[in-house]
Order: C-alpha cells, then structure tokens, then sequence
C-alpha cells in the first residue's frame, strides 16, 4: 500500500511529486514525463530550472487581428517561454510506472495488469483521463479549447522580447510566442462547450493574414477550460487541467498549478498522518473559487461575447491605457486582489448591457 499514487506526469502531477517529500508515492504516466504538446509561456518565478527556460521576455503585447496593439512593459523579464518536458522531467522524485491507468476508485489504482492500492489517489491526468474521471464519478471541466498551432518564421513587426496575445481570431484568441530572433510559436484557441462538435481553428488563413511563413507541421491539442466545483471524492482528488484549472482571462495554468500545488501537498501530508482529511482540500478550493468569483465571471463573460465585441472591448482598454502592473497583476491573481490603474477611467456604460448579465450570473453560478 502506497500512501499516495499519482496519475499523470504533466506538469499538475510532476510539480506535486515534488512535494510529496517523505511520503511513499508513485507516479503512473501512460507515455513520457511531460510528453504533451504544449508551448507555455509562463512566469519566470515559478520556474527553478534554467535549462527549462527557452526565451524571456521583458513585455507583453494586446493586439487585435487589425494590428491594434498595446504594449505592457515590465522594465525587466518576467515572462519566459518553457520547455515543458524539461520543467516536468526536473521535477519528477518518485518512482514511475510507465503504464496506462484504466480505472481508479476509493483506495485503488487500475492498470491493464495490476491494482495498486494507496491511501490518497491524485488524477493529474489532464484531459487524456477524462473518462477515468467520468468513470469515478467527477464531473468534467464545461469547455474544451480547442489550439491548432505552428512554428513560423519571424517577421520584421515582431519584438522578439514580448508576448503577444491576439483578440478576434476565434472565440479563445491566439498568440504569438518568439522564440528567438528567427522563429516563433504561433497559434490560436477557440472555445467549444461540452457535446458541442469540435473544429479546430482555420490557423492557415490568420498565418496569411499576418504575412508568416510556415516553418513545421500545424500542432493540434484540446485542453480544459472551467473550474470543477467538486474536487475531491473519498480518498480521490483532481489537480491541474483534470479540475479545469486555468486562468479565465489570459488561459494560463501553469502559475496556478504552482499556487495550488503546495496547498494541496499540505493537505495530502496531513491526511496520510492521520492529522486532517482531504475534505480539506475540497474547502480551501471552494474558499479560492469564491475569492476569485469576480475574475473568473469576468474572463467567462468576455470570452462568451461575439468576436466583434470582444474585439471592441480589447480596443477599449488600448485607449484607457491600464498600467502595466495591473495586467501583472491580473495575470497573477488567482485569490488574491487586484486593482486596475488605467490613466483613463472607463465609464459603465463603455461594456455592454449583455457583459454586466453575463457577470452576474456567472459569480452567481460560481459562488453557489
Ligand atoms: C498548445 C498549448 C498551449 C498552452 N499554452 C499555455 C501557456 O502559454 N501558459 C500556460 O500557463 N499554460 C498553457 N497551456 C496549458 C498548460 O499547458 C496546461 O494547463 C498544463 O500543462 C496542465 O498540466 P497537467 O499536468 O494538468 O496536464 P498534462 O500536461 O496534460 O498531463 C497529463 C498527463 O497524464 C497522462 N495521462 C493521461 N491519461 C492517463 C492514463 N490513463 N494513465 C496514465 N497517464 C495518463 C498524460 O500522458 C499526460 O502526461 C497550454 C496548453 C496547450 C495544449
């Protein structure tokens, strides 16, 4: 009997394993540690690995699909896009079982072969486990993005040294990620709700349209978008992508793995020694969704808005000018709270009607 079996060595399940020390866990990863196709550009700070880093950047940039743009400097790097195999691979301490889990319920962990059993069980598995989790009686995250994306050849207009996040693509934007001088990471998201047909986004026309050249084969990838209220089952809790657990505006996670997990790793400890129960965990998650009500109803609403008005608003926050902490801020917070400087006030009556409905309901919808 282990007293912790971990499903899924992404980042969610790497970065716990690391702070599990003292416990006796394994890790189950049906292919490689971190093997998922992603490119994330993350905060500096939570990553402790330089060989994880593949380029920083000092700013960021909001642009429209015109080549409206704003540009939110930093005075320093902040940001840095990583290797993701490299981030998980460098965490990982426990032994890995390179199987895939078929089923899990309270206490066990099923592969083709084998059960093993363990007083806590963590599904990191991302969106590849969803029908592990179906199956365990979790509900899913209510959205599914859905990323098409491509290397492509740098362009002059391009600043290597910033991000750029662009509105008006498709329903979950794109972005524009350099790598270096030369290339860089472009790709672009939209929004589908569960039992919706999903399509992937037409990525050839908007890499036209922004004059790129294309440089390897398009990359597709579906990845979990919505808070999961329930948590935590018996002896079972989801972590990571598995419990929908993204940023609602900017669709980051990976900072908010970072912010979740040592919490989690706390509870976990406690529970395994008899001092605390995993119940816990259920109430410090509920506790964050209800402190971050506001943010996430915002990001929820804006992203549900047609293109054009989205587009809209995006150019409306260019003309406030807000400060460059603040988007530092938000892009941060998760249960902490964040203040908008603009140089420029916005009025209420510059955000639709249909923003200030959609809000409400959504906080309502979130805090119930
Ligand atoms: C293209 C793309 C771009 C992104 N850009 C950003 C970004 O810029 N910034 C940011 O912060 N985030 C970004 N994200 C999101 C971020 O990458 C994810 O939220 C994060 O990787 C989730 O980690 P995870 O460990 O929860 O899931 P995953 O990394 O998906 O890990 C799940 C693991 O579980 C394994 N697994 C699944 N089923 C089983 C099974 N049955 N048995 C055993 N193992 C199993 C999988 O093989 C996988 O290794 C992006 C995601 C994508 C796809």
């Amino acid at each position: 009997m282990y007293d912790v079996v971990i499903i899924g060595g992404g980042y969610s399940g790497s970065l716990l394993d690391s702070l599990l020390d003292g416990l006796d866990t394994i890790l189950v990863e049906k292919k490689e540690i971190g093997s998922k196709n992603v490119s994330a550009v993350t905060f500096m700070k939570i990553v402790g690995f330089e060989d994880a880093i593949v380029k920083t950047y000092d700013s960021y940039t909001l642009m429209t699909v015109d080549r409206d743009f704003e540009v939110y400097r930093f005075g320093e790097d902040v940001f840095c896009l990583v290797d993701y195999g490299r981030l998980c691979k460098n965490l990982v301490r426990s032994d890995v079982v390179r199987e895939k889990v078929v089923g899990y319920g309270p206490g066990k962990v099923e592969l083709e072969d084998e059960v093993i059993k363990a007083k806590v069980i963590v599904d990191c598995s991302g969106i590849g486990g969803e029908n592990l989790r179906r199956k365990a009686g979790f509900k899913l995250p209510p959205v599914v993005n859905a990323l098409k994306f491509e290397r492509v050849s740098s362009v002059e207009w391009i600043d290597p040294s910033s991000f750029y996040l662009i509105v008006g693509f498709a329903n979950f934007g794109g972005w524009i990620y350099p790598i270096d001088n030369n290339f860089l990471e472009f790709g672009m998201a939209d929004r589908f709700r569960k039992r919706e047909e999903i399509s992937f986004p037409k990525i050839e026309e908007a890499r036209k349209l922004f004059g790129f050249e294309k440089d390897s084969e398009s990359r597709s990838a579906l990845y979990p978008y919505g808070f999961v209220k329930k948590v935590v089952k018996d002896n079972m809790v989801i972590f990571g992508d598995a419990s929908g657990l993204t940023h609602p505006v900017y669709g980051m996670s990976l900072h908010y793995i970072y912010k979740m997990a040592p919490k989690l790793a706390d509870v976990i400890k406690k529970t395994v020694q008899g001092k605390s129960k995993l119940n816990e965990y259920q109430r410090i998650w509920r506790e964050t969704l209800r402190k971050a009500s506001s943010l996430i109803a915002g990001g929820y609403s804006t992203w549900d808005l047609p293109l054009d008005t989205q587009i809209k608003l995006t150019k409306l926050q260019m003309k406030l000018k807000v400060s460059s902490d603040s988007i530092l801020s938000q892009m941060w917070a998760l249960d902490e709270k964040f203040e908008v400087y603009a140089k420029h006030s916005p009025k209420l009556t510059d955000y639709p009607i249909s923003l200030h409905f959609k809000n409400l309901i959504n906080r309502i919808r979130i805090i119930l």
